[in-house]
């Protein structure tokens, strides 16, 4: 409060004298910039790594416009996991003012809060324009804010992957129960939704991955789709790609602000930030828009095997996904955003499945029509003898007694 007090103060002493650089110009026409605002410096703290140029990047780009926009006068350092913060921590350090902002996941946080799995992503939930539309105008940022209220921490939009895939394993999945017994790095909800259909599930950041999925430590990962998967090497640690990323239909990244720490920020500060997170928003969806296609088809070229979740894995993960969310709704805060999302949902889905999923649809089959894909889809005549034996197997039959894992 003092604090605020004195930068206000400060900020109408030095307005009184109006001093402004490019006055001196002979021609006068020299653009008039203020200064009168403080020297600002803040610090970063990103859940990703540094060589991830679609995530990381996105807050070094919301960075450099934010110093733009107040011709160098507020500046935000941005530093990658680990280096000056771990990266699960991100939303502890903004919280204590460690650091004043963050880049991370609501989701790598749901130990402390279920309902913060919304501000990322839910499995089988909305898509990132979905997502958006949510968060921008339907009541859904006010929704989420008060979650992080809790936390002393402002949660804006930072960024969305678009839908998943659904990561790299190094066996068949088959059926169900090839799911048992498998050790899987995957985070958030979908963790837990696997860890009910008997995966061994792991929490592992971004950076890390590669080396655990190549000693063998894991025997699948999923990250976000190719460009990035490509760039940490999956492709070279395991053989089947396996989609769609259910757990992720469009994962949505954040910048945390410690609540304070914005509300002594000079108001033109606080917009020039505002708009920054925004465009940084816009910008990691476009990027991987533009990187993954691409990115798509050299592993289409290569000799991975692309295969898609078969129908009784689909639908169990649905089950367990609806079960998890409705026991989540003993908590009142849970329950208040869940029916938020489930409404927007609703309407939603009937909205874009009518209008583009029958375009897109068709438009798919016509792609396939002409050889384009190369899927290497589970047959139903595949299916495993032991599979077809076990024709008593109900979908209820993947509860363990185990408990949650964290
Ligand atoms: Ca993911």
């Amino acid at each position: 409060m003092e604090r605020r007090k004195f930068i206000r103060s400060a900020a109408l002493g030095t307005a009184a004298g109006a001093v402004l650089t490019g006055c001196g110009s002979q021609s006068g026409d020299a653009p008039a910039v203020q200064t009168d605002t403080p020297m600002l410096r803040w610090r970063l703290a990103s859940s990703f790594a540094r060589s991830l140029d679609t995530i990381y990047r996105a807050a070094e780009v919301m960075s450099e416009r934010v110093s733009q926009l107040t011709n160098g006068r507020f500046t935000i350092r941005v530093y990658p996991a680990g280096e000056m913060v771990p990266a699960f921590e991100v939303l502890e350090s903004v919280q204590k003012g460690t650091v004043q902002m963050g880049h991370s996941a609501g989701y790598y946080y749901i130990g402390k809060n279920l309902a913060f799995v919304f501000e990322t992503t839910v499995p089988f939930g909305l898509n990132a324009r979905q997502f958006n539309s949510w968060v921008y105008e339907g009541g859904g940022l006010e929704i989420l804010r008060e979650l992080f209220a809790d936390y002393g921490v402002l949660n804006y939009p930072g960024g969305n992957t678009g839908a998943q895939m659904g990561g790299w394993f190094n066996r068949e999945i088959n059926s169900l129960l090839d799911l048992r017994g498998l050790s899987m790095r995957i985070p958030g909800l979908g963790g837990r939704v696997m860890d009910r259909l008997g995966v061994t599930v792991q929490q592992i950041p971004g950076g890390e991955i590669y080396p655990a999925l190549e000693r063998g430590a894991i025997d699948a990962a999923e990250w976000v789709g190719p460009y990035d998967d490509e760039k940490l090497g999956f492709n070279q640690v395991a053989n089947y790609y396996y989609y769609p990323g259910w757990w992720e239909p469009g994962a949505n990244l954040s910048f945390f602000v410690n609540q304070q720490a914005m509300q002594e920020l000079p108001s033109s500060y606080q917009a020039a930030l505002e708009v920054a997170m925004a465009e940084a928003n816009q910008y990691m969806l476009a990027k991987y828009d533009a990187l993954n296609p691409p990115a798509f088809q050299r592993i289409l070229e290569s000799n991975i095997e692309l295969r898609v979740f078969p129908k009784d894995v689909m639908d169990a993960a649905y089950s367990a996904s609806e079960e998890l969310l409705q026991e989540g709704r003993t908590d009142p805060g849970f329950a208040q955003v869940h029916d938020s999302f489930l409404a927007w949902r609703r309407d939603s889905d009937d909205w874009i499945h009518t209008a583009e999923y029958a375009l897109f649809s068709y438009m798919h089959e016509r792609t396939q029509a002409r050889g384009r894909l190369r899927h290497s889809e589970c047959p139903k005549n595949q299916v495993r003898e032991k599979d077809q034996e076990d024709q008593t197997y109900d979908l209820n039959s993947y509860k363990r007694d185990d408990s949650p894992i964290d």
